[in-house]
């Protein structure tokens, strides 16, 4: 009894004499403010509770209240009812009749506390920011003549702000844009991929976020030309199964104990490929500010394509289909323990086992673009090793999931595959790329044929061919 009396007189001082002041956050931290800008305001006092919240725009002599709020009142001995408050707060400095220019933006808030001469403890938060009431611009200027289904697309633009995001969204995925250094300043370009599997509608949708946090978003319109991709039916034998099952195991320690061969080609055929698939998008996450690569890439030296960018398989085992997958690069099959050349100049950012990849090296080529080079039998680079244009990567060879000597050759735009024929082809690169290169300002590179490499053209797959 006497206990409880004490333990409530110093719960009671407590919140009476509660020392702690208020606790105030206001998001987003922004350094610039536009012309209407909304904040959130988080406001808690753990011990006495809020009492009174004021928040003020000041710039010179020009001051404008924002907010002032009291909270209800002290209840005997438990302070304040309010803990915790979020308030937005919308400013709108243009109608204020502020000039652009510094301002600072004020928080002030109290709580039930008795200290302070009983006007509560004190906290205050004071943002530093930059009036900015030009509006942001956004202006396309350019896209591919026409995207290919699976294929590369570029987009040109400009802006008239210093941005915190921008970029193309397709269908909700992010290609950051990049600055173009040159005269006029402002001028982006972003590559981006245009996905195999085609949802309805395919949205293209140009993003800027400026510094104070206005977004403004351009919907593109463009042509596209769809393409019917391969069915093919890989049929899996045991003689294949039982030569994998220690690598396929070595991947993955749970698939130590399983005995079912086909258990263990199916849990690497699905889990580990999306397992390897999420460690590509992870290591093609942030790319070179500038372009390294120059003209068409190089394909395998004498080599015979084999299967195809985006071939819809069905796998067949005993006469039973087992599973479907779709393959997103070209394997291409030279003589074994061939020499890989890079396709292109770049930085080495990856190399290593890679699951149904096998020994892989993937190289960053700038701007977003990057090259796989898969099932190697050597390796002979390292991470962050500059790489010109045909210097040997490795040799190649049948590791991860390939049953015989081969290179699995795959291109990515930040990760997600895209068709590595159009990279090889210096028409395209020509029509598609380097056109839209001279709208924001760019030297057009001269598409030379493929120095040294002749011997590719020799093989060049029919498809090719046809193209203007
Ligand atoms: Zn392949």
């Amino acid at each position: 009894m006497g206990l409880a009396l004490i333990a409530g007189m110093v719960w009671l001082t407590g919140t009476w004499f509660d020392l702690r002041a208020p606790v105030i956050e206001m998001q987003p931290e922004v350094k610039l403010l536009g012309p209407k800008q909304t904040f959130t305001l988080r406001l808690s006092d753990d011990n006495s509770g809020l009492s009174q919240v004021t928040v003020w725009l000041q710039q010179e002599g020009n001051r404008k209240e924002v907010l002032a709020q009291t909270f209800p009142g002290r209840r005997w001995g438990r302070g304040g009812q309010n803990r915790q408050a979020e308030i937005p707060l919308i400013l709108e400095p243009k109608a204020w009749g502020f000039q652009e220019g510094p301002a600072t933006l004020t928080a002030e808030v109290r709580d039930f506390s008795l200290m302070g001469w009983f006007r509560g403890n004190r906290a205050e938060l004071v943002r530093s920011l930059t009036i900015d009431l030009t509006p942001l611009r956004l202006t396309f200027t350019s896209i591919n003549e026409f995207l290919n289904q699976g294929g590369t697309g570029l987009v040109t633009y400009q802006v008239n702000k210093p941005m915190a995001k921008t970029g193309l969204v397709v269908n909700g995925v992010f290609f950051p844009g990049y600055p173009v250094k040159g005269e006029e300043p402002g001028r982006y370009l972003a590559f981006f991929a245009v996905p195999y599997d085609l949802p309805q509608p395919l949205t293209l949708e140009l993003l800027a976020l400026d510094l104070g946090g206005t977004e403004v978003r351009h919907r593109l319109f463009y042509r596209l030309k769809p393409k019917k991709w391969k069915n093919d039916i890989l049929t899996i034998g045991d003689d294949f199964l039982q030569r994998k099952m220690a690598e396929f195991q070595e991947m993955n320690p749970q698939l130590k104990g399983v005995t079912d061969p086909l258990a263990v080609f199916l849990h690497i055929n699905q889990e580990e490929r999306m397992k390897n698939d999420r460690i590509i998008q992870e290591v093609c996450q942030s790319s070179q500010g500038e372009p390294l690569w120059q003209g068409p890439f190089l394909r395998l030296p004498n080599s015979k394509p084999m299967a195809g960018f985006a071939d819809h398989r069905t796998y067949k085992y005993h006469g039973r289909e087992v599973d479907k997958q779709v393959h997103l690069g070209q394997d291409l099959a030279s003589l074994e323990r061939a020499e890989v050349p890079a396709g292109n100049t770049g930085v080495v950012v990856f190399t290593g086992p890679l699951g149904i990849y096998g020994q892989s090296v993937i190289i960053d080529h700038g701007w977003g673009l990057f090259s796989l080079y898969s099932h190697l039998s050597e390796i002979k680079v390292e991470p962050n090793q500059k790489i010109h244009r045909g210097d040997i990567l490795g040799r190649t060879g049948a590791t991860g999931m390939a049953g015989g000597d081969h290179l699995h050759f795959a291109v990515m735009i930040h990760g997600h595959f895209v068709n590595p024929v159009e990279w090889w082809d210096p028409h395209w690169l020509k029509d598609q790329v380097y056109r839209q290169f001279a709208n924001v300002g760019l030297p057009v590179p001269t598409t030379k044929a493929a120095p040294a490499a002749a011997p590719e053209a020799v093989k060049a797959p029919a498809k090719k061919k046809k193209r203007p």
